[in-house]
């Protein structure tokens, strides 16, 4: 095993949204953290043109940003709360609305940008008594024995900790390195974004539009404009990558059925391969996975990370828990019960999005579309069902 020098009670590796907030919430309860990332988040300025990756944060990743000190510094630069979210069938009536009042709240989230986010997080790093950070560091190997995880980053430094934490994304190399396998499902589609002006104003409201083989979400932004995520198959989206600005316009309009009238204007255009990555395990000797390393889910709930912040919530629970006790913060028993409360729910939420994904994502007619649309109607229709969802992808 490498020399060491000093050791840390925990070593996050990744610095994205999941990674940062852990670091963050750890180092508030007081732990010793070491932050392998190899790379600083780009800087984020008002002046910047939104950036073409937002997020739906649920209440759940709201409070904990609240805890970590930094929402208001994220709310007070750029995001746009959502009070209702309408979701609607192209290929049969029945449609589902949510509203704050389904989570007991003024609104049902906000949209933010990735990177404003992120900005936050590392400003907020930097000031964070408790927290080494090793950036640019890129960790190539790991071991363990019966006291410590030892991680060796690309440029021979050394980083000791009791436990690891492995938050560097969905094509984890830490978790390839400690050989965990994943179920994956390549869901053959991309994601096609871009912001756009509408004719219409976009009432505050999350759109969801469920088309043959397609999704389309409208998510407010706070300047009036909408960012759109068009799921779409990957031939198809290369096609929409394609068109000129007024086809794009044109056939954006109406695959959202006019719900905002004419669509304005465009930016450019990005798309992202979509699919379905569940690990196996969540945990190893002195190890665990969060986030996007553990499960990667569709996008059409916009869950991910918000499932991410929910696994940085139990974690920190279970590590303070197991300090107050006294005992080895990771400890078998310890890092089981992380893996027992966070991979059944995650299991859960990735499953019925899936399930959601096949049920609306496949071209259908007759019998089978109407019982789609008549679903969507019938969880409108009742309020205990619908707060149960609603209550669910607020993270309560
Ligand atoms: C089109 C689209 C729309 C989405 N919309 C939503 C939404 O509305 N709501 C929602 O909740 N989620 C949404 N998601 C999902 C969300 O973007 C992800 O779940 C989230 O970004 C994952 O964050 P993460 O921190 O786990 O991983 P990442 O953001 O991938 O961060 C991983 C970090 O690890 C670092 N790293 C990599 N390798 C190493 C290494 N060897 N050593 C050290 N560090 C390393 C990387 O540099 C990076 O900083 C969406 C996803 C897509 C594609």
């Amino acid at each position: 095993m490498k020399a060491w020098r000093g050791m840390h009670e925990v070593a996050v590796v990744g610095a994205g949204m999941v990674g940062a907030a852990l670091a963050l919430a750890l180092a508030k309860d007081g732990f010793d953290v070491a932050l392998v990332e190899p790379r600083p988040p780009a800087p984020w300025h008002e002046s910047d043109e939104v950036d073409l990756r937002v997020v739906a944060l649920a209440p759940s990743a709201i409070e904990l940003f609240r805890r970590l000190d930094v929402w208001t510094s994220i709310a007070s630069a750029r995001a746009c709360a959502y009070r209702h979210m309408r979701v609607w069938d192209a290929l049969a009536p029945g449609a589902l609305h949510f509203d704050g009042a389904d989570v007991d709240a003024a609104q049902l989230g906000f949209i933010v940008e990735n990177r404003l986010i992120q900005h936050c997080l590392w400003q907020a790093l930097q000031n964070a008594p408790g927290i080494t950070l090793h950036c640019p560091g890129q960790v190539v190997a790991s071991e363990c024995d019966a006291a410590r995880r030892v991680l060796t980053l690309a440029d021979d430094r050394v980083v000791a900790a009791r436990l690891v934490v492995a938050a560097d994304g969905a094509d984890s190399p830490l978790r390839q390195l400690l050989g965990i396998a994943t179920q994956d499902r390549d869901y053959a589609q991309r994601a096609v974004v871009a912001h756009v002006a509408t004719e219409r104003a976009h009432e505050f409201t999350a759109w969801q539009r469920f088309l043959p083989q397609a999704t389309l979400a409208f998510l407010p932004l706070a300047d009036g404009r909408s960012s759109i995520v068009w799921s779409v198959p990957d031939a198809e989206a290369q096609r929409l990558l394609q068109l000129d600005d007024e086809e794009f316009r044109a056939e954006l309009a109406a695959a959202f059925d006019f719900r905002l009238g004419a669509v304005t204007a465009t930016t450019a255009r990005a798309a992202f391969p979509l699919r379905l990555r569940l690990s196996d395990r969540y945990i190893a000797e002195r190890f665990a996975l969060i986030g996007d390393a553990a499960h990667v889910v569709h996008p059409l709930a916009g869950q991910g990370v918000n499932l991410g912040l929910r696994d940085v919530d139990e974690l920190c629970a279970v590590l303070q828990q197991a300090r107050g006790a006294q005992g080895d913060i990771a400890a078998a028993h310890v890092l089981r019960r992380y893996e027992r409360r966070r991979r059944s729910d995650n299991l859960l939420a990735a499953r019925a999005f899936d399930a959601i994904q096949r049920v609306f994502g496949q071209q259908q007619s007759g019998l089978l579309a109407a019982a789609r649309g008549a679903a969507l109607g019938v969880v409108d229709r009742l309020p205990p069902l619908k707060r149960m969802f609603a209550r669910h992808a607020a993270g309560r």
